[in-house]
């Protein structure tokens, strides 16, 4: 991608349709600051301006990130080179590290896993004999189209519905035994939750959020405190601790949830959709963030996402249609592009085509 053409083409359009780069930067809600910067080439648009850049621009994204006009003949083998480079610079492109270790404990296993919802007219087979573990210590994602089961096998494994058939195990504990007065104690003992929305008690500060979850565990009250500050100051939420969730903006209502669910020690944390409200920086952030809890605090994450580039943040990957495992991907030595690309390729072969915008 070069950086310095898409400025000059981006100057050129603006005079083209006579805007000043204030006026430009008014209507993108922006600093001028910020237009004058991408223009002499000395810095990009986020992902989350490039649609109403080039809506205002009457440009193409893909013309937007080659810098130039494209028409319709070029426009497939442009359109894969501007791909490959926005998610290049999105990943960035360090090298992967992950602890191998000989023996890593199973933390969560799942037997022949079958739901099926049975209504007086129809009957849906939601899951089809789901079985795979979960070792301690990885991030694992479970990827799927809208309506392939990932909602309701995360939220078997959450303990709030049952499978029809199957066995799962957290700790080598049977959950499915569990009477329905237990479960609510083993849920707040040993699973975090990280959902999209609805987080954070609203009428809690991010402080009494996270304290009020490690009262339920019964932590001792003199460890309260210094957890939570050091919780903090790892997540960089410590300037907001004593603000409340509708004080704090979506990226950081989200890593205050990672904090609330990292605090108790839980066995395992379930996100469905973490970064489906969140725009490109704060995903990018709190993907970051589930990386360094796995490596850091060695928790064990399950990530529902139909997002291959949140995905690709992941050390394995499993992938759900129909309500069965079509295909699992586990991250070698590789870098997130390359690893994204893998699982583009098997997005595709299990789909037949997969297209993806930015
Ligand atoms: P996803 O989260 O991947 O979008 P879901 O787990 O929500 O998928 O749904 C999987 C399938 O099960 C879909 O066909 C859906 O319509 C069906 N389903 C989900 N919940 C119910 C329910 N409560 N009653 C009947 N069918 C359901
Ligand atoms: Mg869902």
């Amino acid at each position: 991608m070069d950086q310095k053409k898409i400025g000059s083409f981006i100057a050129a359009r603006r005079k083209d349709i006579c805007l000043t780069q204030s006026q430009l930067a008014e209507k993108l809600g922006i600093t001028d600051k910020a237009v004058s910067k991408w223009e002499n080439g000395k810095s990009m648009p986020d992902l989350s301006l490039f649609r109403p850049l080039c809506g205002l621009l009457q440009i193409t994204l893909n013309e937007l990130l080659s810098g130039e006009f494209i028409s319709d003949e070029n426009l497939k083998e442009k359109s894969d080179q501007v791909l490959f480079d926005v998610v290049t610079n999105w990943l960035g492109t360090d090298q992967w590290e992950r602890k191998t270790q000989a023996s890593v404990p199973v933390v969560l296993k799942l037997k022949h896993i079958c739901r099926r919802y049975e209504t007086e007219s129809t009957s849906t087979t939601a899951l089809k004999d789901v079985s795979f573990t979960v070792a301690k210590g990885n991030f694992v994602g479970i990827m799927g189209a809208s309506g392939s089961g990932k909602t309701t096998l995360l939220n078997i494994i959450a303990t709030m519905d049952k499978a029809t058939n199957g066995q799962i195990e957290l700790n080598g504990q049977n959950v499915g035994a569990l009477s329905e007065n237990d479960l609510a104690r083993f849920r707040r003992e040993h699973l975090g939750f990280i959902f999209q929305e609805y987080n954070l008690l609203d009428t809690l500060t991010v402080y009494e959020n996270i304290a009020l979850a490690l009262t339920l565990k019964q932590l001792p009250k003199e460890n309260i405190n210094p957890t939570i500050l050091d919780l903090a100051a790892q997540l960089e939420i410590s300037e907001i601790l004593h603000k409340f969730p509708y004080e704090i903006s979506g990226g950081q209502r989200q890593r205050c949830a990672c904090a609330r669910a990292i605090a108790t020690n839980p066995d395992l944390i379930l996100a469905d959709e973490p970064t489906g409200a969140l725009d490109s920086v704060s995903a990018k952030q709190l993907l970051e963030t589930f990386v360094m809890l796995c490596r850091k605090y060695d928790a064990t994450i399950l990530m529902v996402t139909h997002d291959a580039l949140s995905a690709s943040y992941c050390d394995s990957i499993l992938f759900l249609q129909d309500g069965e495992i079509k295909a699992s991907l586990v991250r070698e030595q590789e870098n997130k592009h390359a690893f994204f690309s893998k699982i583009l390729e098997t997005m595709g072969k299990i789909a037949g085509g997969v297209t993806y915008v930015p």
